[in-house]
C-alpha cells in the first residue's frame, strides 16, 4: 500500500523509477515520488521526509539533473500545478504570475502571444519555470533574472511560505542561492516576471545576426525573434523529445577566465595544439577585446582534444554540440560519469583548463562526485 501523509493529502509513488522524469532518460528509482500541486501537498512531503529521516529533492522537468543508477534514498517531490496569470499590464510593462510547474517554454510563447518582450531569446530551453530560477537560465544574450520580479518560496525546514525578491536570490551566470549558498533550502512555488510591453531585441549574437542576415529581415518582429531561437537551437541542440536519445543540454559550463588565466591557455594551446588551434584560441580572444573576463566555449577545447563524438559505453560526446553529452539509448549513469571524467581529465591534461559540471547530481555520494571533480596534475 502506497502510504500516504494525509487522508487527502498528495498520492506517494515508493520505489518509483525516476528515469522517465528525466529527458536524459537515465537513473534508478526514488525512495518516495510525490506529486504536488498545492502547498499543503508539498508540506506533506516535507513531513513525509521529516518522518523517514529522508533527504528532500525538488524535480522539475528532470533536464538539468543526472540521477545515478541506485536511484535517490529520499522523497523526490514533484510540482505538477501548471498556470500564467496577469496581475498587471500597462502601455509600459506586464507583470505575469506563474506557477513552477508551468512549462518555461509555454511561458515564453504566451508572453510572445501577448507582445510582451524580455524572454523570446530563452525560447525552447526545456523545464519547470520554477527551475528557470535554479540556475538563471540563459541564452542567447538574455537570462530569467533580468525580468523576475520575486519569487514565492517554501522554506523545507518549517514548511513557511516566504517571497524572495530578485536580490535576495544571488543570481550569476547558471548560478543563484538556489544551487548555492542555499541549495535544497526552498521550493520553488511560483514566480512573478516583469516584461516590457515596448520593442526591446536582444540580437547581439552572430547566430542571430546571420538568420535575419541570411533572411534579410531588418527589424523582426517578436514572434519572428522567437521561431529564429528555435530554429537555430534545434539546428545544433538537441531538444530531448519520447524518439531521440536522452541528454541534459550543456553538461559542461563555458569559461570565463581572467587575463592571467587565458594567458596560461595560450601557452598551453601554443605547446599542445597545431599552430591552426593556436589561431582559432586567439580569434576567439578578440571577440572580447575590452573585457577583463574573457569567454571561452568549453566546446572548443573539447573539439581539440580530439573528443567530439567520443563514446563510452552508451553515453557519447555530441559531433556537434561536444557540450552535450549524449544517451545513445542503453547509457547509464555510470558511463555518462565515466565519459564526464575523461572529458574533464583529457582536457585538463592538455589545456590546463578545469571545466565544470552544470547538470546536478543526484543520488551520488560524496566519495563518487569527489571522484568526478578530481583532476590528476600534470
Ligand atoms: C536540450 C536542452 C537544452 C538546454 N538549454 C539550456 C539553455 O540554453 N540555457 C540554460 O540555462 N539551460 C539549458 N538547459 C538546462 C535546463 O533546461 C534548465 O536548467 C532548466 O531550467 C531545468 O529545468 P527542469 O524543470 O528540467 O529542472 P530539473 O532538471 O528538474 O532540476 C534542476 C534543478 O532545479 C531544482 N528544482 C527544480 N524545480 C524546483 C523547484 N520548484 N523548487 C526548487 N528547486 C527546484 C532541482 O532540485 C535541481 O537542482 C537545457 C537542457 C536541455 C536538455
Amino acid at each position: 500500500m502506497p502510504p500516504h501523509p494525509s487522508a487527502e493529502g498528495p498520492v506517494v509513488k515508493p520505489q518509483e523509477p525516476l528515469k522517465p522524469y528525466t529527458t536524459f532518460k537515465i537513473g534508478g528509482p526514488a525512495r518516495f515520488f510525490v506529486c504536488a500541486a498545492a502547498e499543503d501537498e508539498f508540506r506533506a512531503a516535507l513531513s513525509l521526509a521529516a518522518q523517514h529521516s529522508l533527504p528532500l529533492f525538488a524535480l522539475g522537468g528532470g533536464s538539468n539533473i543526472l540521477v545515478s543508477d541506485r536511484g535517490f534514498a529520499g522523497v523526490v517531490v514533484h510540482p505538477v500545478c501548471r498556470g500564467i496569470e496577469i496581475l498587471h499590464e500597462d502601455a509600459e510593462s506586464g507583470t505575469l504570475e506563474v506557477n513552477a510547474a508551468e512549462a518555461w517554454d509555454d511561458v515564453v510563447r504566451y508572453a510572445v502571444e501577448r507582445n510582451s518582450w524580455g524572454i523570446e531569446n530563452l525560447s525552447h530551453i526545456p523545464g519547470q519555470a520554477g527551475a528557470a530560477l535554479v540556475q538563471n537560465i540563459g541564452a542567447y544574450g538574455q537570462q530569467v533574472s533580468d525580468v523576475l520580479e520575486s519569487v514565492q518560496v517554501m522554506d523545507v525546514t518549517t514548511g513557511a511560505p516566504r517571497v524572495l525578491s530578485t536580490s535576495d536570490c544571488g543570481f550569476g551566470y547558471r548560478r543563484s542561492i538556489f544551487n548555492t549558498t542555499a541549495r535544497g533550502n526552498f521550493i520553488i512555488v511560483k514566480l512573478t516576471l516583469r516584461l516590457a510591453q515596448h520593442a526591446r531585441p536582444n540580437l547581439d549574437y552572430p547566430d542571430v545576426q546571420a538568420y535575419f542576415a541570411e533572411r534579410s529581415v531588418e527589424q523582426p518582429s517578436l514572434a519572428e525573434i522567437r521561431q529564429a531561437i528555435i530554429t537555430i537551437r534545434d539546428g545544433k541542440f538537441p531538444f530531448p523529445r519520447e524518439e531521440r536519445g536522452g541528454n541534459a543540454g550543456s553538461f559542461f559550463k563555458n569559461l570565463s577566465l581572467a587575463e592571467r588565466e587565458y594567458a596560461a591557455l595560450r601557452a598551453n594551446t601554443e605547446r599542445n595544439f597545431s599552430p591552426r588551434e593556436l589561431v582559432r584560441l586567439e580569434d576567439i580572444r578578440k571577440r572580447f577585446p575590452l573585457s577583463d573576463q574573457i569567454k571561452i566555449p568549453t566546446a572548443f577545447l573539447i573539439e581539440i582534444c580530439g573528443l567530439k563524438g567520443y563514446r563510452i559505453g552508451g553515453a557519447q560526446v555530441n559531433e556537434h554540440q561536444p557540450l552535450v553529452l549524449l544517451n545513445q539509448g542503453d547509457a547509464t549513469a555510470q558511463d555518462v560519469i565515466a565519459l564526464a571524467k575523461h572529458v574533464r581529465r583529457t582536457v585538463y591534461a592538455r589545456t590546463g583548463i578545469a571545466i565544470s559540471i552544470e547538470p546536478e547530481l543526484v543520488g551520488f555520494t560524496r566519495q563518487e562526485i569527489a571522484d568526478i571533480y578530481y583532476l590528476e596534475e600534470s
